[in-house]
């Protein structure tokens, strides 16, 4: 029996459970997919908002304001890329009065250092910008982050504290009993806790009916994105806004902590929560609404698109509830990743509301090195490294310039990575230009030799997403035929 169980991987749930890992619990993390991210975590804008665009008195609001405030110490101890490189929400002359509403929304939020720029200074900030405008809200406290290198180092920080990660464990039934809640998944596997937390994303909705609790909906609303190559990352320095809609922040251009540079969201309301199609509408939507930010963005650099599917909850604000001993997390939507730390401190307090004894664990450790350590070595540091281990000294990703070392660590490492995506998320490998196209016959190699199974064996990213049919042929006499 376990006393907390999370359901989902995804940001939220990781920084949940990493939190309770703190204290003498036994906490069980479980999600339907075969890795943690796999949800809306995994694709987003990927800002840390500063928090002017919530509504005054708002959860959103208030976690937000507090999550941004939380992010930068949180991402140290993980050792994972946070920068804080401010925002800007331009605005063409007729539309000053939104910033200034805005502006006046953020001052009340409690966002510190709000101030609306005028041209000259805005053109001086981001000469890159449409000539067009005119004016911008400046928040000194916008910043970027990488949403999936949080979640997977919050869950790996969490394991490495005690808790335990199970994949593949779609829960269908929720049973109440006398001690508190036995979770059923689709292949029979039951996990019997004490506490739950649901963090499910947009099938949230769908657990809380399990625990006959119908108050709400989520429902997915679509948005797609273009990532360009790195040459592109210095197009701006700050994320840059367009004043908001009814359907959300609008689309924004912006560096990631990767060097890269992001453009997007689309935002369209949907049914089937599994669309994440990318369309050429979509595409061609986001480079109107782009052009009214950023001059001549170069679209022939981009070198992928994604799409990810927010939670819209019915009740406009972030829905964050405790009864019967579990927590319900809904419409956790935007900003949901800024406020993560503030909601995974919100849940500890709900659960000591509940009764849960927390009692600090005595060998806690916080701490968790960074993934791409190497990355940022000097040339001996590398050099020595090297010594120790000749695998270091192998570039298996030659546009992200990543080691076979580095891999075989991320593998092992907690959460271990079974598949080529989840050695991307982990590692970076296949994340550059060529997206994969030299270094993924090694990476499967890798996989399958650390793992001890067939090449044929590893997947894309889990489920049937197998990649190899079978040996064609035995080629210049490779008699592995690999
Ligand atoms: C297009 C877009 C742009 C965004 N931009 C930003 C941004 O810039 N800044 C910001 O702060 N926020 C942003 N967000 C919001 C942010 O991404 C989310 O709020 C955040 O990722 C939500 O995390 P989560 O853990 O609640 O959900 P998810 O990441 O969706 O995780 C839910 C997990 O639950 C699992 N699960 C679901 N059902 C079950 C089940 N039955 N059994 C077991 N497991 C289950 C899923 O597999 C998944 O791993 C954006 C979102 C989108 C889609």
């Amino acid at each position: 029996m376990y006393d907390v169980t999370v359901i989902g991987a995804g940001v939220v749930g990781a920084l949940i459970a990493r939190r309770l890992a703190a204290y003498d619990l036994r906490i069980c993390i479980v999600d339907k997919e075969n890795d943690v991210a796999r949800g809306a975590t995994a694709a987003n804008s990927a800002i840390v908002h500063a928090g002017f665009d919530a509504k005054e008195g708002s959860m959103k609001a208030r976690m937000n304001v507090r999550g941004s405030r939380m992010m930068e110490q949180v991402c140290a101890e993980l050792g994972v890329s946070y920068k804080r490189n401010g925002s800007l929400v331009v605005a063409f002359e007729h539309e000053r009065a939104e910033v200034e509403a805005i502006y006046r929304r953020g001052v009340q939020n409690g966002v510190e250092g709000l101030r609306i720029v005028e041209k000259e200074e805005l053109f001086e900030m981001e000469p890159n910008l449409n000539p067009e405008l005119s004016c911008a809200l400046y928040a000194p406290t916008g910043a970027i982050v990488c949403p999936y290198g949080l979640t997977i180092a919050a869950v790996g920080n969490a394991m490495d504290n005690g808790a335990e990660l199970v994949l593949n464990f779609e829960v269908v039934s929720i049973e109440k009993t006398a001690e508190g809640y036995t979770l059923t998944a689709a292949d029979g596997r039951a996990v019997e806790t004490r506490y739950l937390i649901n963090s499910a994303g947009v099938y949230s909705d769908e657990i809380a009916k399990m625990l006959g609790d119908e108050s709400f909906s989520v429902h997915p609303r679509r948005g797609e994105y273009m990532l360009l190559d790195k040459e592109c990352g210095q197009t701006t320095t700050c994320t840059i806004f367009h004043t908001p809609t009814k359907m959300g922040k609008g689309v924004l251009v912006s560096p990631t902590v990767h060097g890269n540079l992001i453009v997007g969201p689309t935002a369209t309301d949907m049914e089937d929560k599994t669309d994440t199609a990318t369309t050429t509408e979509g595409f061609a939507d986001i480079r109107a609404k782009a052009g009214d930010n950023v001059a001549g963005i170069p679209y022939g650099k981009v070198i992928t698109s994604f799409c990810g599917l927010r939670s819209v909850g019915s009740t406009g604000d972030f829905i964050i509830k405790a009864e019967n001993n579990a927590v319900l997390l809904g419409g956790i939507e935007s900003p949901g990743l800024s406020s993560s730390p503030a909601i995974a401190e919100y849940v500890e307090e709900l659960l000591r509301g509940m009764g849960l004894v927390l009692t600090p664990k005595a060998d806690y450790n916080p701490n968790r090195a960074p993934m791409d350590a190497f990355r940022h070595m000097s040339v001996a540091e590398k050099n020595e490294m090297i010594q120790k281990d000749s695998r270091y000294g192998r570039i298996i990703c030659r546009c992200e310039e990543v080691t076979e070392g580095e891999m075989v660590a991320a593998i092992h490492a907690n959460p271990p990575a079974y598949d080529v995506d989840a050695v991307k998320r982990r590692t970076r490998g296949g994340m550059g230009r060529c997206q994969g196209g030299f270094c993924s016959p090694e990476v499967i190699r890798i996989l399958a030799r650390e793992w001890g199974v067939s090449y044929d064996a590893i997947t894309k990213n889990g489920g049937g997403s197998y990649i190899n049919k079978g040996r064609t042929k035995v080629a210049g006499g490779n008699k592995e035929g690999n």
